[in-house]
C-alpha cells in the first residue's frame, strides 16, 4: 500500500512538473529569421585547405566553400557579401557551431554516423575519397604499407579514423591544421599524409615533389553542418533547396571546374555558369 502511495506521488509531482513546464528546454529562436533580421550569415570555413578554404598570396580568403557560402548569403540574404567568415579547424568546428557563434560549417566536412548524432547535415554538395600523400619515389603504395609506419594525420578528421581502421599499427602523427601537417611531412617526420584526395591535391599542385597514391579508401560526402535544433528546421529546407538548385542548374560542377579542376576535365563552363561562379 505503502509502495502505490508513492508511485501516485511520483506521478502527480511528474505531471505537475510538466504542466508548469518546469522541464521543458529552453527554446532558441529561428535561426533563418535571426540571419535575415542579423543581415548576414556567420560561417565557419578552413583557412588551411587549399582548394576548400584558403588565404592566398595577398592575404585573400578564398575557395570552393567561400564561394558556396557566398552564393548562399546571396539566395537567402540577396546579397553575397552579407557574409561574414570565421576560422575552424576540425578538431574545434563542431564546438562553434553548437556554441552558436556560426550559424553553418562549410568546411569540408564529411558526414559520418556518429557526426549526425550531434549536428544536422545537408545533402551532400561534393564527394571526395581518402588518399595518401607521400614523397616522390616513396616505398610506400598501399595504407596497409603504413602498419609501423609514422603516418601524418589533421586531429578530428575521418582520415585519422580510417587510418587508425585500415592500419591500425600506424604510428600517427596527429596535427590540428594541415599547415602544420603538410609541414612535418616536407620535414621528413613522417612517410605519409593521409586526407581527403581534394585537400591533399591542394598541396600536390604547389609541391611537384609529393604525389598522391593512386588508390581511394573511403567515398565521403561534404556537407553543411547545422546546429541540431528545431531552430534550424527551416534554415535546414533552404539550405537543402539551394542546393538542389545548385546542382540542377549546374553551379555545383561550375565550381568544382573552377577550384578543382583535375576532377572535371571534360566540363565545358557556360557563359551563365561563369558569370554566376565570376
Ligand atoms: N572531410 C574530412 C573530415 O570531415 C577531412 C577534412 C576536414 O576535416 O576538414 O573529417
Amino acid at each position: 500500500m505503502f509502495m502505490i502511495k508513492k508511485i501516485l506521488c511520483g506521478i502527480v509531482l511528474f505531471s505537475v512538473f510538466i504542466l508548469c513546464g518546469c522541464g521543458k528546454k529552453e527554446e532558441l529562436p529561428d535561426k533563418l529569421t535571426v540571419i535575415k533580421e542579423r543581415g548576414h550569415l556567420i560561417v565557419g570555413v578552413k583557412y588551411d585547405t587549399k582548394p576548400f578554404g584558403f588565404v592566398d598570396r595577398d592575404n585573400v580568403l578564398k575557395g570552393y566553400d567561400i564561394d558556396l557560402a557566398r552564393i548562399i548569403a546571396k539566395k537567402i540574404l540577396g546579397n553575397e557579401k552579407q557574409v561574414v567568415f570565421k576560422q575552424v579547424y576540425p578538431h574545434n568546428r563542431i564546438a562553434k557551431l553548437n556554441s552558436g557563434e556560426v550559424d553553418l560549417l562549410i568546411a569540408t566536412m564529411t558526414i559520418t554516423p556518429q557526426r549526425e548524432e550531434v549536428v544536422r547535415f545537408s545533402k551532400p554538395y561534393y564527394t571526395v575519397g581518402q588518399a595518401i600523400m607521400v614523397p616522390q619515389g616513396s616505398p610506400v603504395e598501399t595504407i596497409a604499407n603504413l602498419n609501423g609506419k609514422r603516418t601524418i594525420v589533421v586531429l578530428g578528421t575521418t582520415g585519422e579514423k580510417n587510418l587508425r581502421r585500415f592500419a591500425p599499427e600506424a604510428r600517427v602523427l596527429g596535427y590540428k591544421t594541415y599547415e602544420e601537417g603538410f609541414r612535418a611531412l616536407r620535414e621528413k617526420r613522417a612517410m605519409a599524409f593521409t586526407t581527403d584526395d581534394t585537400i591533399l591535391s591542394g598541396f600536390a599542385q604547389d609541391y611537384p615533389e609529393f604525389v598522391i597514391l593512386p588508390q581511394r579508401y573511403t567515398k565521403e560526402g561534404y556537407a553543411i553542418a547545422m546546429k541540431k535544433s528545431h531552430s534550424t528546421d527551416s534554415l535546414a529546407i533552404d539550405i537543402d533547396n539551394i542546393l538542389e538548385e545548385l546542382t540542377r542548374d549546374g553551379t555545383l560542377v561550375a565550381l568544382k571546374h573552377k577550384w578543382v579542376p583535375s576532377e572535371s576535365d571534360k566540363f565545358i563552363l557556360s557563359k551563365r555558369m561563369k558569370r554566376q561562379i565570376k
